[in-house]
């Protein structure tokens, strides 16, 4: 089977299992679970996802998240423009918030408890958790369409920054991690490439004067690898 095909699969298997899977990626959650002085699955995540960057670069994105895979579904369904590559910086301002309302909200509650399983139950079990998860699934609609591909991803997306932390200290420690090698003298420019990238990077300038794709919003998913009529990228 196309490794592509498998990815797809892998994704779309992950969707069905969103509603069960939500609290424990839900930013929502974070604060939720502050507010009355806990902390659960969620804020845990964001732990994980720090240590995964650090061992498997941004993989979760490119392979399991099905939040990635609505918008890639929706992308290429509709053409939309691209947003500009600043706007990727409203993520890690998002992130910082978060963590700042983290804190504030579990100092005002007065008491720090760790409840992993907090507000768990099975699914989407209150009105709360089905406003999040239409917001959610609704953001995956409409960003593609007005901001271009994987425009939560790229711009929204509180977990993607802990992950590039994670992936650059990783790469630091000497962690080994999937790279997509250059082959210049192969190359056609024929920009299949990026057309075929999800993460809208500019493959042939992100790979200039060097052997790799070194963007940190890369999430390793091949797609450029096996549009490459050449070979170049492997
Ligand atoms: S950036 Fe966030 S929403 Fe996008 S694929 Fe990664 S974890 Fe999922
Ligand atoms: S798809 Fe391959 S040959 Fe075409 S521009 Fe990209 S690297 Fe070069
Ligand atoms: S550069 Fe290639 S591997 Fe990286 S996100 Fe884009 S298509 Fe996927």
């Amino acid at each position: 089977m196309k490794r592509q095909t498998v990815r797809n699969l892998i994704i779309l298997f992950m969707f069905l299992l969103m509603p069960l899977a939500l609290k424990f990626f839900s930013p929502v959650m974070v604060l939720r679970s502050a507010s009355v002085g806990v902390i659960a699955a969620s804020t845990v995540t964001i732990i994980i996802m720090f240590f995964a960057g650090m061992f498997s670069g941004r993989l979760w994105c490119g392979w399991v998240c099905p939040a990635g895979g609505i918008q890639d579904a929706v992308a290429k369904t509709y053409h939309a423009k691209d947003s500009h590559e600043s706007l990727n910086k409203l993520k890690y301002v998002l992130f910082f918030i978060q963590i700042i309302l983290l804190v504030a909200f579990l100092y005002l509650s007065g008491t720090v408890q760790f409840d992993y399983f907090y507000n768990m139950g099975f699914g989407l079990t209150s009105t709360l958790d089905w406003i999040v998860y239409l917001t959610m699934i609704m953001l995956f609609f409409i960003l593609p369409i007005t901001l271009g591909k994987r425009s939560y991803c790229r711009h929204i997306c509180l977990i993607a920054p802990v992950m590039i932390w994670g992936q650059k200290l990783g790469r630091k420690l000497g962690i080994k991690h999937k790279v997509i090698n250059f082959n210049e003298d192969a190359c056609i420019h024929c920009n299949k490439c990026n057309k075929a990238c999800p993460m809208h990077i500019d493959v042939m300038k992100n790979t200039e004067g060097k052997l790799t794709v070194s963007s940190p919003e890369c999430i390793t998913c091949y797609a450029c690898v096996d549009a490459c009529p050449k070979k170049a990228l492997q």
